[in-house]
């Protein structure tokens, strides 16, 4: 296994501070040095930013992010047990790693890291990935507050975000993520390189924002695709009504078939229909 520093390895870390996984808190450790260490080359050049991180755990990811040169690492971590752990890692980089403690859901990002530019790389709890993922590509400034999100999903998340029209996966999630922003899947990780080892494999996906994604509001599009893919099985023209008895008029206004089913639509698809309905509704 790679030998990144010169502090101890992450098993005698775990052990020495009772760090036993809870289920709760979505904690399933990264051990494999191997892979921490890619996962932090796939963010980039971090010798010139900040890297957020959220839930470093014992510190897997965050050793390699800073043995990768990140400028600093400003860690949000919910349990309490790894601020010792990740003291020591502190003391080994010195000034370069702030380590807050409490709920990255309740904190502002922005007044974290404190302007400047921002990398976002973490292997997210699996119970509040996807919350915080839509947190930071629906800011309502554009241009966001990141240049980059490198973040590991359950597999099957993952493939959510990155999915193109036409796909089982492809939903609200696919459509916002493709508005806002391009990238793809990097690279799937096996349940075997956790401990615990989850039910399923994990994927890391990287992200960048659009800087000009089409013109849109963001309100309209997520009113829009939360109706169409609430009933993704019926076609637009019913599955629009709840948001206009006009819909089947506003559809073929936008280009579309009143026929169409939510999956079939592409993102330029759903930015016109949100334009036009938005339009309708004064
Ligand atoms: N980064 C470590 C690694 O790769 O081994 C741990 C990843 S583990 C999947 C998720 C981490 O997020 C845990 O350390 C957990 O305590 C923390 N966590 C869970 N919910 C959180 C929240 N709402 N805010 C901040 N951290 C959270």
């Amino acid at each position: 296994m790679a030998q990144i520093d010169t502090l101890p390895p992450l098993r005698e870390v775990i052990a020495a501070h009772g760090l036993n996984a809870k289920k709760s808190l979505g904690q399933n450790f990264l051990l494999d040095l191997n892979l921490t260490s890619r996962i932090a080359r796939s963010a980039g050049n971090l010798e010139d930013c900040t890297v957020l991180e959220i839930g470093p755990g014992p510190g897997g990811l965050t050793r390699a992010l800073l043995a990768a040169g990140a400028k600093k690492v400003v860690a949000i971590e919910k349990d309490s047990r790894c601020l010792p752990a990740l003291s020591e890692i502190s003391d080994h980089y010195p000034g370069r790693l702030d380590v807050v403690e409490g709920d990255a859901l309740d904190l502002d990002p922005v007044e974290l890291t404190g302007g400047g530019k921002v990398r976002i790389a973490a292997n997210l709890p699996y119970n509040v990935g996807t919350q915080l993922l839509l947190n930071w590509i629906t800011t309502p400034e554009w241009p966001p507050f990141w240049s980059s999100l490198t973040l590991m999903f359950q597999k099957e998340v993952g493939e959510r975000i990155t999915a193109k029209q036409g796909s089982k996966a492809y939903g609200r999630l696919g459509v916002l993520a493709g508005w806002r922003c391009k990238g793809g899947i990097l690279f799937d990780i096996s349940p075997k390189a956790f401990i615990p080892p989850p039910k399923v494999t994990s994927a890391v996906v990287h992200l960048e924002p659009n800087p000009n994604p089409l013109p849109c509001d963001l309100k309209a599009l997520e009113k829009v695709t939360a109706a169409a893919f609430g009933q993704r099985r019926k076609m637009l023209r019913a599955s629009l009504k709840s948001l206009s008895p006009e819909a089947e008029d506003l559809i073929t206004q936008s280009g579309l078939k009143p026929t169409a089913r939510a999956e079939e639509i592409d993102v330029p698809g759903f930015v016109e229909l949100a334009n036009v309905f938005q339009a309708a509704q004064g």
